[in-house]
């Protein structure tokens, strides 16, 4: 999955995602991009967040759902989505250091930040200062 959040000059806040699905995916399965509030989720007034990775833990959290509202509460992009992983690794007590799950997130000022179940998970960031990929937080 790409995921892309965008702020413009005049504080308009977008986001979109594409993705070719899951790897061996059931015929008629349904991923978490097409699913606002699961891989997707803006409030224009708060922030903005997008999904990659296991489909299938991003919508039993509504994950990007819970990210702008944790950024809606408060808490910077990096932690909201941090917040948005643990509940993924909190929910059940099976093993997720197989699965990867990753969030990124902007808010209306700006700032943006990600976080990963797994280390590895890299953002682009565009701006004033040129365009670079930057390394995001992580819990394993
Ligand atoms: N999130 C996608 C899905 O579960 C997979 C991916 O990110 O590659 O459909």
């Amino acid at each position: 999955t790409i995921g892309m959040l965008a702020l413009d000059k005049n504080g308009r806040l977008c986001g979109a995602c594409t993705t070719s699905g899951a790897a061996y995916k059931m015929h008629g399965r349904v991923g978490d991009s097409p699913i606002i509030g699961a891989g997707l989720f803006i409030d224009p007034k708060f922030g903005g967040a997008v999904a990659t990775g296991a489909g299938e833990e991003v919508i039993k959290t509504a994950g990007c759902h819970l990210v702008v509202e944790m950024m809606r509460a408060g808490h910077s992009p990096e932690e909201a989505c941090k917040i948005a992983i643990q509940r993924i690794i909190e929910r059940d007590s099976s093993n997720k250091k197989d699965i990867q799950v990753g969030y990124i997130a902007l808010n209306k000022d700006g700032v943006y930040g990600g976080y990963s179940i797994v280390k590895g998970f890299d953002v682009s960031v565009c701006n004033a200062d040129g365009n670079r990929a930057e390394p995001t937080s992580h819990q394993i």
